[in-house]
């Protein structure tokens, strides 16, 4: 069933004529898992963040993987993936122009940059044979209200639905696989996909499949209904968390390895800085989202502070 979203104009959104209590991504949900400072600082603060071009990468391998499927099952090959690099890389540049600054004198050079771009489509190709494959959906856009009237969304890469209604969930990551131990920690954005489709269309998803590039390996998990529902139960623990920190604006750094790669050390306190002031709740609320979910931050609306 397809449900009606649209927004008041205090910024609040309304899903078939409910008003929701908040909104909330995988990668912003795993923002407050990491740090809630980084989240604050993200959603609440909505700083910018320069591009990288890691992250602009991943914007151009994601785009290419969506038009291969474009093209009839036989031309999907290693050559006409490495045609699309060029249109997809001047897509993002028309989107989004700043990121061109970030090459040249301020970083790599374009053009060893798109090599890089074509290697992780070479280890695609490793992975997968995309001429055996007809996607149901790509770049799909899902979400679901959940009993707390909590919206759950996001973007799904890839969605393939066998002949029998069995679901598989797909996501590319540029970078990778993650080490031991941190395996569980990747799959949650998963299960978040897996949740909403679960809501949503009435099956758990048969397979969900990372498929990481960087490293060659595809991790993979088959989920049941008590692990969705173990998901439901983390994200609105979460949710009322980050309602918690709202209130109190008790946003508190945690300082991991992943501070390396921050783009707000300098006004992070365990590194010597100060936060701006909190804005004021009113404005955040009726902040206008970004367009664009790969460069910039998704949209997300905050619990009343
Ligand atoms: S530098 Fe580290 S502790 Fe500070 S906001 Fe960023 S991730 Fe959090």
């Amino acid at each position: 069933m397809t449900s009606e979203t649209s927004e008041r104009l205090d910024g609040r959104t309304v899903v078939d004529g409910v008003d929701v209590i908040g909104s909330l991504s995988p990668s912003r949900a795993a923002d407050f898992m990491k740090c809630p400072l980084l989240f604050r600082f993200r959603t609440v603060d909505r700083l910018p963040e320069p591009p990288s071009p890691d992250a602009v990468r991943g914007t151009v391998v994601h785009k290419v993987l969506e038009d291969l499927f474009d093209l009839p099952a036989g031309d999907r090959t290693p050559g006409r993936a490495a045609d699309l690099v060029a249109p997809a890389w001047a897509a993002v540049l028309a989107a989004e122009p700043a990121v061109a600054e970030m090459f040249g004198a301020k970083g790599p050079e374009v053009s060893s940059w798109l090599s890089s771009c074509q290697d992780s489509l070479t280890r695609y190709f490793r992975l997968e044979d995309p001429t055996r494959l007809e996607p149901a959906e790509r770049e799909a856009y899902v979400e679901t209200l959940l009993s707390s009237k909590l919206l759950l969304r996001g973007f799904v890469d890839r969605l393939d639905i066998a002949p029998t209604g069995e679901i598989r969930v797909v996501d590319y990551k540029t970078g990778k696989a993650p080490g031991e131990g941190f395996e569980a920690r990747a799959m949650f954005q998963m299960k978040f996909y897996a949740l909403v489709l679960w809501r949503t269309r009435g099956v758990v998803p048969r397979m969900l499949q990372l498929i990481y590039l960087g490293s060659d390996e595809i991790l993979r998990y088959q989920p049941d209904e008590q692990d969705l529902l173990a998901t439901e139960r983390k994200v609105e623990a979460l949710w009322a968390a980050i309602a918690t920190a709202r209130q109190t604006g008790d946003w508190r750094p945690n300082p991991s390895s992943l501070c390396g790669w921050c783009a707000h050390r300098s006004i992070c306190p365990e590194w010597g800085g100060t936060p701006p002031p909190l804005p004021d709740a009113r404005l955040v609320e009726a902040a206008e989202p970004p367009g664009h979910r790969r460069v910039v931050a998704e949209p997300v609306d905050l619990p009343d502070p």
